[in-house]
């Protein structure tokens, strides 16, 4: 069981706990954990079979889980979730200062710290825009991106759904607004899909990202409004607080805009992405279908390549 609670709420008992032993190792602070090999396990074959459904001509980029601070200060984090960011500093300056941060007798060495030129990634898909910038227009057909990064939210919480560090895994789309349209349309069809063959209950609704402050209460109204983002909800808690294990998000020009991305036709590129939380998909799972992976439903452990048939000669991992 976990202690540690970082919330203000007092500690009642969880729908997910049991699933802390099986799943995780503590590493002392809450949101962040060490993964058991059989959670690991559930987490490729997940990201396997997200692979299967990537479509031709997909490429595929993978992130550490940092990145320029310029470029997420450029695409506009600051304004919508300064409140989540991790930035990472470092000590800095000649050798006798950081002696004297690091020594014992100088107190907290943390007050010596600035900030470096990288921040943690919050989401998989931020350093891709540039990437693209810097090829030049778009092409007739647009451009589709597999992006993946180890994501950071300073978002502390006890309950095993929402982590501080968790593995993002996105589909990107960039081009004309009736491509990114049409993507994001699909992926919305193609999840759905997804989720019930792995046996999970869901429902797929209108959603807002949780903007701060109180414009960006108003930020969140108008990107309910004008159907930006969907989310795929797991009952997990409870029906009534479900929790997105995936998200549809468009963007319209923002990030065609900002990096000076143009659209075969010289307009800024409308873009839009299809992010799956690996391990709240994973959690989901075990919370769905038990411990016991041996017991999952036939399906479910074919689907996931637990057991073959003369069918499926190709393993889900060599198309990774
Ligand atoms: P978002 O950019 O907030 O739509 O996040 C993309 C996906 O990442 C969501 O659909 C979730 O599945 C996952 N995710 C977001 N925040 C967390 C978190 N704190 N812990 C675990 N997974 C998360
Ligand atoms: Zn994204």
């Amino acid at each position: 069981m976990f202690a540690a609670p970082a919330e203000s709420t007092p500690l009642l008992p969880d729908p997910l706990d049991h699933l802390a032993s099986v799943l995780f190792h503590e590493m002392g602070s809450p949101g962040v954990y060490g993964r058991t090999a059989l959670y690991e396990d559930v987490v490729e074959r997940l990201a396997a079979l997200i692979s299967l459904h990537r479509e031709p001509g997909t490429e595929v980029m993978r992130f550490p889980p940092v990145m320029s601070r310029a470029q997420l200060e450029r695409s506009g984090y600051l304004k919508s979730f300064p409140n989540l960011l991790g930035c990472v500093c470092g000590l800095h300056g000649t050798e006798a200062e950081i002696d004297a941060a690091v020594s014992r007798h100088s107190g907290d060495w943390t007050l010596s710290l600035s900030p470096g030129d990288l921040v943690l990634s919050p989401a998989a898909c931020y350093p891709v825009y540039p990437i693209a910038a810097s090829r030049g227009p778009v092409p007739a057909g647009g451009w589709c991106f597999d992006v993946a990064a180890d994501c950071f939210r300073r978002e502390p919480s006890r309950h095993l759904d929402r982590l501080q560090s968790f593995r993002m895994r996105e589909y990107v789309c960039i081009g004309s607004s009736k491509q990114v349209s049409a993507f994001r349309e699909r992926w919305i069809l193609r999840a759905q899909e997804i989720a019930r063959d792995l046996g999970l209950s869901f429902k797929v609704d209108y959603a807002s990202d949780p903007f701060f402050g109180r414009v960006g209460q108003m930020m969140a109204v108008s990107q309910k409004q004008q159907s930006l983002k969907f989310e795929l909800l797991v009952p997990l808690r409870s029906q009534e607080q479900p929790t997105a294990c995936m998200s549809f998000n468009y963007h319209r020009d923002h990030f065609g805009t900002t990096w000076g991305i143009a659209d075969a036709s010289g307009e800024p590129a409308h873009t839009a992405c299809v992010a799956f939380g690996m391990d709240r998909l994973a959690v989901a799972m075990f919370h769905t279908h038990g411990e016991d992976v041996t017991r999952w439903p036939a399906a479910v452990r074919e689907l996931l390549r637990f057991s073959r048939t003369e069918k499926a000669t190709t393993s889900a991992f060599e198309v990774l």
